[in-house]
Formats: C-alpha cells, structure tokens, sequence
C-alpha cells in the first residue's frame, strides 16, 4: 500500500462528466489499497473567465480581493469530486489550501509556500477518507489572507503536499500522455519522453513548457519527491502505479558515465531533450545609453526596485564616434508597463536616447543534458534556423540550454524546425491532446 497524491488540472476536470471520469480514477486507486490525496484545479478555463470577470469590473483590482476571487473556482471543483467519490460509494472529504495547512508569505498572486502543516488532512487519512485539496492556494502567515502561488500553481501544491506527507509518489493528471519532445499542440511529431531528469525539466518548464509549474519541478528536486506526468484520459485507471504511458521526473543517477560515453559501451543518451516554446515575453530596448562605469547598475537597479523579473540581457559594443550602446532584455509581457515606466522615471540622470517596446517576440530554449560533452549543438540550431529563414534577435545559454528569440510569427515554424534538426520527430503521431483549450 502507498499514499499517492494525485493532481488533475483544469481540463481534466471541465465538466460534470469528467468530474464523474476523474472519481473513478481516484476510486480505482483507493481500491487498490493506496491513501489516496487529491488536488484539482479550477473547472475548465474558469480562472481565466474569473480574471476576465475581474478585468470588466476594476482595471487594477487589489490583489487580496482577486486571490478572493480565484480561489473561488479550486472549491468549486474539490466540492464537485468530493460527491462524485462519495457517489461510487467511498468517503471524501474536501479543504481548501488554508484548511490544509499551505502556509505562505502574503504575495498576493504569487505567493511562495513557507511551511506546510498538513494535521488535518493525516487525520482524514488515518479515518479511512480520500482527502481532496484545492490547487494553487494556501493563507498568509502574517495576515492570515487567502493567498494565491501563480498561474499553473496546482502542480505545486500537489508536490508540496507530497513532500510534507512523506508520499511515496506524485502524479500529475493532465490532458497529454506525459512530457513530449515540444509541445504537442504545435508538433504533432513530439515524442514522449519516457524519463526526464529534474534539472531538464526544470529548464523546460522555466522556458515556457506549461506541462509543469517550474516551481513544481524545483520542490520536487530539493525533497527528492517521486513525479509522474500522465494522462487522466488514458482507459488505464486500474490503481496499479507500476501500469500506464506516462514521464517520470529523475534525479541524476542513472545513465552513463563520462567513460561509457567515450567508449560507447553505453546505450546513447539523447543530446537534447526537448524543445521549449515561449510566447508571454516582451523585448525593451534602452537606444543611445551612455557606456560608462555605474550606467548599466542604474538601470538595473530601478527595474530590480520596480519588481520586474528580466531574462535574457544584451548589451551591444559601443559606436566609438558616439561612446553610446544599447541594452536589451526581456521579461515578462505583464511586467513590461512597470519596467517602461521605471526607465523614464531614471532617464534624466542616465541621458539615454530612446526606449524601444517589442511584445511580438517568442522565445525557443532547446534542451538536453548531453549538451554539456557535445560540441555543435548551437551550430545545428543556428543552421537550421537560418535555413528557414528565419532571424534570432538574441541568444542565451545555460550549461544544458540555448534559448534564442525570434519575432512571434516565426516561433511555430523555429521549433517543428529545430525538432528536426535534433532528429526527435517521431516516424508516427503518438502526441495525441485529449482535451483542453490551450488558453
Ligand atoms: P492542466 O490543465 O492539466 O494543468 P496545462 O494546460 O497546464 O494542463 O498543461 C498541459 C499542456 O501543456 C498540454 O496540453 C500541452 O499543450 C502543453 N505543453 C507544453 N509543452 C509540453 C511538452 N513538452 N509536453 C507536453 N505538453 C506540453
Ligand atoms: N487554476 C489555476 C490556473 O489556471 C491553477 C492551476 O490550474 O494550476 O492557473
Ligand atoms: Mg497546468
């Protein structure tokens, strides 16, 4: 017997027939002896609809009032699965995240776990009940406020709970088999990846791969909690953990060694994991900035001290004749109206010329351990790229990443692209989307 907990995201439970779909799979897996925790996600889009609610009614509503509101849709789905369970004849009982002991800090919107107290849910546990969670919410330690973590944050409840609950596995429920070379609304030649280390997916999920929330992978690797990505679609619902199409997230241990790869006595590990796609990015351009000592720490610092998270930063060579550069760096299209608005606050005290906006921007991250001993990674990029015509903008790298930024138009294109040229295209479709919206 094993405590699981179970995560189903929004489209697999939109409506009241796939609530019914989802009851029987946590029903089948009590049924097979495990504990079971569940944590669902809101309806469907409802999130989405609920901000859109907000939007017609406030344009900067107060961040307390809209976690109030967001909220909202995770208890209507634990409720809902909660009957649907008690329907096929087995005890359920629901809590929100507060009630569940998800404690946090009080950032509104994206606040971050500082402690999690789960007694109530051991409790329901040892009487025999499936505990059902709501994702993606907890309360404040200081203001006691109902708080949210971020869009996507169900996923790091569930792992949140599983590693406070000591669970012997974490699955995730979504409308895909598992973690995919690219993403398979856009390459139907994906394929699954059957096992993906932790800090691969961690690159991928921060680059944009929506399958994970990347604050998910990271709590998984600091507790070394066992995640599994599936989908809630597949007819697999027998409770037997050992069955089903699926990704399981690793830690580092297995695969070859430096000398197995030399010699190649091992079974070749592929050089690239998997292809990221992001579109939520905007470029600012700071035109004509003076390149002296102490220029480029003012800019960054009055974006630090506005809030703005950046990404990628490049700073051209100076024009002698004129002793001026650019910057440019990117960040996230929400966050783009601070970072303008704290650059012209600072423009008389750095006397640059100009601020260029560009939101029709996509970032592509190509993925994979095995970067690190293969030289020639960005030159298949780059060739590929440039083969289809199509321009980078600007380049950056980690030590198992190269993410590039091409203008929006061109992203779907850059990835079936570099999917090919990496030789992950699958000789049959096996990316199948069951369900869901993409929104
Ligand atoms: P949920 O509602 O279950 O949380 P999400 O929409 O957040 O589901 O995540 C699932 C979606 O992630 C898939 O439908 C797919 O379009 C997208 N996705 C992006 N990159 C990948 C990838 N590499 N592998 C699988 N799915 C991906
Ligand atoms: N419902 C929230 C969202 O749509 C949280 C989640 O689904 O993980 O972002
Ligand atoms: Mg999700």
């Amino acid at each position: 017997m094993a405590l699981v907990v179970q995560k189903y995201g929004g489209s697999s439970v939109a409506d009241p027939q796939s609530v019914k779909r989802v009851a029987g799979r946590v029903v089948a897996a009590r049924e097979a002896g495990h504990d079971v925790v569940v944590v669902v996600s809101a309806m469907g889009d409802t999130t989405d609809e609920l901000l859109d609610l907000a939007d017609q009614i406030s344009t900067g509503p107060n961040g307390r009032e809209l976690d109030m509101l967001l909220t909202a849709g995770e208890r209507i789905s634990m409720a809902l699965l909660a009957m649907a369970v008690a329907e096929l004849g087995h005890h359920a009982t629901s809590f929100t995240g507060s009630q569940a002991g998800l404690i946090t800090d009080a950032a509104h919107g994206r606040a971050r776990i500082v402690d999690v107290v789960p007694a109530r849910l051991r409790a329901a546990l040892d009487a025999g009940s499936v505990v059902i969670v709501a994702g993606f919410q907890g309360i404040a330690q200081d203001t006691q406020d109902v708080t949210t973590l971020g869009r996507g944050g169900s996923d790091t409840t569930a792992v949140a709970l599983a590693a406070a609950l000591g669970a012997d596995l974490c699955e995730i429920y979504t409308d895909v088999d598992g973690v995919f070379t690219a993403d398979p609304r856009i390459v139907p030649a994906a394929r699954l990846i059957p096992a993906v280390r932790y800090d691969e997916m961690l690159e991928l999920a921060a680059h944009g791969a929506k399958i994970l929330h990347s604050r998910c992978v990271e709590y998984a690797k600091r507790y070394r909690v066992p995640l599994r990505v599936r989908s809630s679609f597949a007819d697999d619902a027998t409770g037997d953990l050992t069955a089903g199409r699926r990704t399981d997230i690793i830690a580092d241990t297995s695969g070859p060694t430096d000398t197995e790869r030399a010699t190649e006595t091992a079974m070749e590990d592929p050089i690239i994991s998997g292809i990221a796609h992001d579109r939520s990015q905007a470029k600012i351009t700071i035109v004509g900035i003076p390149d002296k000592t102490g220029a480029a720490a003012t800019v960054f610092t009055a974006l630090a001290e506005a809030g703005c998270d950046l990404d990628m930063i490049v700073q051209n060579v100076s024009a002698e004749a004129t002793g001026c550069t650019d910057i440019s760096f990117t960040l996230s299209t929400a966050a783009a109206p601070a970072a303008l608005r704290a650059l012209q606050e600072i423009e008389d005290r750095i006397g640059y010329l100009g601020l260029r906006h560009d939101d029709r921007i996509g970032k592509l991250s190509v993925v994979g351990a095995g970067m690190r001993s293969h030289p020639g990674v960005s030159a298949t990029l780059f060739a590929a790229l440039a083969e289809t015509g199509v321009n980078i903008q600007m380049i950056s790298t980690s030590e198992i990443r190269i993410s590039v930024v091409v203008h929006v138009e061109d992203l779907e294109s850059a990835v079936a692209v570099a999917h090919t040229a990496f030789g992950l295209d699958s000789e049959h479709v096996e990316a199948v989307v069951y369900a869901g919206t993409g929104r």
